[in-house]
């Protein structure tokens, strides 16, 4: 057979130098001289497959088809097709068995013997092909699957195996164990990662669990598995979590750190006992996601143009407000990408750190050893810092720090949980921070909420009604003979007719006579008021830039409404 870098050279016009620098690597470390030579760029990957093609007589299948029958997913474990980088196809228009690198021809065999492929063709195709079709196969996600699961768990005793603790390195998907309540978290875990799922809730009832996912904003039931399952379900994410299963009746936190079909998932666990025995809560940060650019945040140009003059002020506190789940923290990480620098010393202190960034330095609030939010700040201000992310203001002692930090010449940003920009003033007072302190330090206080964006794909426009725009305080002539757009719900969009979310905001600079209003009255709506009103002013309330979104076709009247 002709050594794959004479092809490479013959046909691709490898020059001899970067061959040898492959094969010494090779030398040194191992691997394939192609899968070397791809790496260090020196050839494409589709070179590197026709060049196999042309040594080994197969043919190359740049594509494999979508919908793979997962017939063999019962026989063949899913590690030995990742090892082997190969898959059975089967369509109801042909059947081959695709494979990345040809030199496993030996497990080739045993493959198609356990299938009784014996004869079948076998074509060439792209390592990342075989890997996501791999995924898609062994991704059990048919309710089908779900209810033999389940019909597989009986009320006898708890199998051992579901004490073994789960491989660091592997992929969830790569777990082969037979025990059913494993194989049910695994299902639950994988499905709500490949849903993008924020939140996966175990709750016990009288007689069944329900176990729900969080996706864009709303909980949607997933199963709901008898009651006798329960102790087993919450044993296994309690061991998962590194908790102490033994302990029923007190709350619990953990954390999983987990592969799911090749994504790093960090998963915040925690428990509650109630009158029906733990619900269990596990939160879903999956690392690999970036933060967003602060221009895909959604917030309307005049409000993106302060904003970003906001940020570049030298001190002061900048606040977001919102309930849980309102993209808060995801607002000020787009705010710190865009401030950071070598020459800018940021320091966070958060809990749970979500985002990941380079060139910041972020601690983890740990009540359990003291870190509180108030004792991490502290620590903060004595590391000399420009920047400082509070994860959230509590309590008063946190609020004080944090202006004290304002007032000598820090940018603080950090979030509170009130229901628009006017209620933080109220709160901070509220807490006992002077009213003077509150007007001295505050910058700006964006308030923020979460709307579904309508699915791109099944997108259309309607006449609304004159009751419909009734409800959201509209008539027909405001909207100008202007049409609305909703989702009709297709597959992409799980027949919601949603998908994906953005930001409606309030953004209420404190000017100096806001300031000086706010030291006359700590009444929010006064405040409010007051700064929709005054000269000038161009804030827009929550509601306002939510309907400023809906005619522009991002979103629905039902979902404006649904969350302010
Ligand atoms: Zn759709």
């Amino acid at each position: 057979m002709q050594r794959i870098g004479e092809i490479l050279q013959e046909q691709f016009g490898l020059d001899e130098e970067s061959l040898t620098a492959a094969l010494e690597v090779k030398q040194e470390k191992g691997g394939k001289t192609g899968n070397i030579l791809v790496q260090q760029q020196k050839i494409t990957e589709e070179q590197l497959l026709e060049a196999r093609s042309l040594q080994c007589g197969l043919s190359v299948v740049r594509e494999l088809p979508k919908e793979i029958e997962p017939f063999f997913v019962e026989r063949v474990p899913i590690g030995y097709l990742k090892k082997y980088k190969m898959i059975p196809v089967a369509t109801s228009e042909e059947s081959f068995v695709a494979l990345a690198e040809p030199q496993f021809f030996q497990q080739l065999d045993d493959l198609k013997r356990l299938l009784d492929w014996e004869g079948m063709r076998v074509v060439l195709a792209p390592q990342n092909e075989i890997f996501v079709a791999i995924n898609a196969a062994y991704d059990i996600t048919s309710q089908g699957a779900a209810d033999r699961v389940m019909q597989d768990m009986h009320e006898e005793e708890t199998p051992d195996s579901i004490f073994s603790a789960i491989e660091e390195t592997a992929d969830l998907l790569d777990d082969t164990s037979d025990a059913p309540v494993i194989k049910l978290v695994n299902l639950v875990l994988s499905q709500a990662v490949r849903d993008n799922a924020s939140d996966i809730h175990i709750e016990p009832y009288k007689d069944r669990v329900k176990i729900r996912k969080r996706v864009d904003g709303i909980l949607y039931d997933m199963y709901s598995p008898p009651r006798h399952v329960l102790a087993k379900l919450i044993s296994r994410v309690k061991i998962m979590a590194r908790m102490d299963i033994a302990e029923k009746r007190l709350p619990q936190d953990g954390r999983i750190e987990i592969r799911i079909a090749d994504k790093n998932v960090d998963i915040r666990v925690s428990t509650l006992p109630t009158a029906f025995g733990e619900r269990v809560v596990m939160r879903l940060l999956d690392k690999s996601t970036a933060y967003l650019p602060l221009q895909a945040l959604g917030l309307a140009p005049r409000d993106m143009e302060s904003f970003l003059e906001l940020i570049k002020a030298p001190h002061g506190i900048i606040l977001v407000t919102g309930p849980t789940g309102s993209g808060k923290t995801t607002t000020l990480y787009s705010a710190l990408g865009i401030l950071n620098s070598p020459d800018v010393n940021i320091i966070t202190v958060e809990d749970p750190i979500e985002y990941q960034m380079d060139g910041v330095s972020q601690m983890q609030v740990n009540a359990k050893i003291g870190l509180t939010f108030a004792n991490g700040l502290r620590t903060i201000v004595r590391q000399d810092p420009d920047i400082i992310l509070v994860g959230e203001i509590r309590d008063l002692e946190t609020a004080e720090i944090a202006i004290q930090a304002a007032l000598t010449g820090h940018l603080v940003f950090s979030t509170l949980h009130t229901n628009d920009a006017a209620s933080a003033v109220t709160r901070l007072i509220d807490m006992g921070v002077e009213p003077f302190l509150v007007s001295s330090s505050v910058n700006a206080i964006l308030a923020q909420r979460l709307v579904r964006q309508i699915c791109p794909d099944c997108r259309e426009s309607f006449e609304p009604s004159q009751e419909y725009l009734a409800k959201a305080g509209l008539s027909l002539e405001e909207l100008g003979g202007r049409l609305l757009h909703r989702g009709v719900g297709c597959q992409a969009c799980f027949d919601t007719g949603y998908r994906g979310r953005i930001g409606i905001f309030e953004l209420m600079i404190l000017s100096d006579e806001l300031k000086r209003f706010t030291l006359t009255t700590s009444d929010a709506g006064q405040i409010k008021n007051k700064a929709l009103e005054m000269e000038g002013s161009s804030m827009l309330t929550l509601r306002q830039d939510g309907l400023n979104k809906v005619l522009a076709g991002q979103t629905t009247l039902e979902e404006v409404f649904r969350v302010t």
